[in-house]
């Protein structure tokens, strides 16, 4: 893509929209985003781009060939962790840029809107990521606006659904755990992923409705299988960032649990290293709550954050599940066979159980077997399937469960 905005002619201008993702601390954030200096932001950059104010930046580049270098170390230095009130702060920055010539000077509200259309791109590609304008994100960017607009009372409407997906105890075969995970049934779209929705949801708060309806749904689910006879098991929930930032999340656990019958000690909530990292105070005194509920705490996607050894030590978790990005080619590629036999042993160090997520093959799962991994996720034991089909799954468990105890 540089290839391309390369040959962008000397005194092009460039307005940049940079937005960091983060909870309550967001605005001293950005004042001390304002103290370039001390943020270690390269002299050039503070002299080539004036402040639009807050987030924006609009700037006139003197080697525009270089831009792309700059902006790759400065998104580097913003990543770093930070210190603000004496905390250390862990930050996901996302940059959206719109080029434009100086012969078509357009003007800094249409540009922004572009930068501004970029930045949503960016935020997309995950951490630290930027991006630039260009026609094709405008017509995603028309799909996603569309999406938004239909996700608005999906909910109320009864077009989510929970499928589940099983744990197995590696040892033993049989279920250990369920995981809950949403999908959207959508009138004209067909069944829409979470992949596709969940982000969206994430960005404009509906993840908090939709993330408690899950809740309610997979324990009550849980409940209802308890009372039919099926044998206890774990209930594992997907929390996002913005549930874990909602005031109210304890209560709303403790009054899901009180609605619905389950023990708390049958409902496991999923968070990620980046979000609980990324107001360390505020997250060790939400999980210290939920554990003392009886909730178990796992982290999701173990290994693709910012794992800190010296937290994971204080938060009180119970289970780390190592990504599938890791278990994938576990076989195959070394570094990701390195990372999983850290993980396993760093779990077994700190005493927290341990489950691999994305098994698929049959080598896999010996792999991670051997290696003393005790729980495994994945298509090679199952897919996400809907509550009536999970029934028949998790009948057929119980038998087998009875004829090893018999
Ligand atoms: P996750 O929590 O890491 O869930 C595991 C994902 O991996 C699921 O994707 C599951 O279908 C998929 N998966 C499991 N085994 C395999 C395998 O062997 N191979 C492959 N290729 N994939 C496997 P899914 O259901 O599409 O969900 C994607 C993500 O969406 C979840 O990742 C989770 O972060 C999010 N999500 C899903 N439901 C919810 C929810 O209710 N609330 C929130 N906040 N996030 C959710
Ligand atoms: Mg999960
Ligand atoms: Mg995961």
């Amino acid at each position: 893509m540089w290839e391309k905005e390369s040959t962008v002619t000397q005194g092009a201008s460039i307005p940049l929209v940079i937005e960091v993702v983060s909870t309550n601390w967001r605005d001293d954030y950005y004042k001390k985003f304002a103290d370039y200096e001390e943020m270690g932001i390269p002299e050039y950059w503070i002299t080539d781009y004036a402040a639009l104010g807050g987030r924006n930046f609009i700037g006139n580049p003197k080697q525009p060939a270089l831009f792309v270098c700059e902006l790759v170390d400065v998104l580097s230095i913003l990543s770093k962790p930070f210190s603000i009130n004496g905390q250390q702060i862990h930050i996901t920055v996302s940059i959206g840029i719109t080029i434009n010539d100086v012969s078509d000077r357009k003007n800094v509200e249409q540009l922004l809107q572009q930068a501004q259309m970029a930045l949503s791109q960016a935020k997309q590609q995950g951490r630290s990521q930027y991006q630039f304008y260009s026609p094709k994100i405008n017509a995603q960017l028309q799909e996603r606006l569309s999406l938004e607009n239909e996700l608005r009372g999906a909910v109320e409407r009864g077009e989510m659904v929970v499928y589940y997906q099983p744990l197995i105890d590696l040892h033993t075969r049989q279920v250990t755990a369920l995981e809950a995970l949403v999908r959207w049934q959508h009138p004209t779209r067909g069944l829409v992923s979470p992949a596709q929705f969940i982000p969206i949801a994430e960005n404009n708060g509906l993840i908090v409705p939709i993330g408690e309806w899950v809740l309610r749904t997979a324990c009550a689910q849980n409940r209802a299988w308890h009372l039919a006879g099926i044998k206890p098991i774990r209930m594992s929930v997907n929390l996002s960032a913005r549930q874990f930032e909602e005031p109210n999340l304890v209560e709303v656990v403790t009054q899901v649990l009180e609605e619905t019958g389950l023990p708390a000690a049958y409902l496991e909530l999923e968070v990620t290293e980046s979000f609980l990292m990324s107001d360390i105070q505020h997250s060790l005194k939400i999980l210290k709550q939920l554990r003392e509920l009886g909730v178990w705490i796992a982290l999701d996607d173990f290994g693709t954050g910012y794992s800190s050894l010296n937290y994971l030590k204080r938060f009180p978790i119970n289970m780390l599940k190592i990504d599938r990005s890791f278990v994938q080619d576990v076989t195959s590629n070394p570094d990701s066979a390195a990372i999983t036999d850290a993980i396993i042993a760093l779990a077994k160090s700190l005493q927290l159980k341990i489950t691999a997520e994305g098994v698929e093959t049959i080598e896999q799962l010996e792999y991670l077997q051997k290696r003393g991994c005790e729980e495994g996720q994945g298509f090679y034991f199952g897919i996400p399937a809907p509550a009536e089909r999970t029934t028949a799954i998790l009948k057929q468990n119980s038998q087998q469960m009875e004829e090893v105890a018999a």
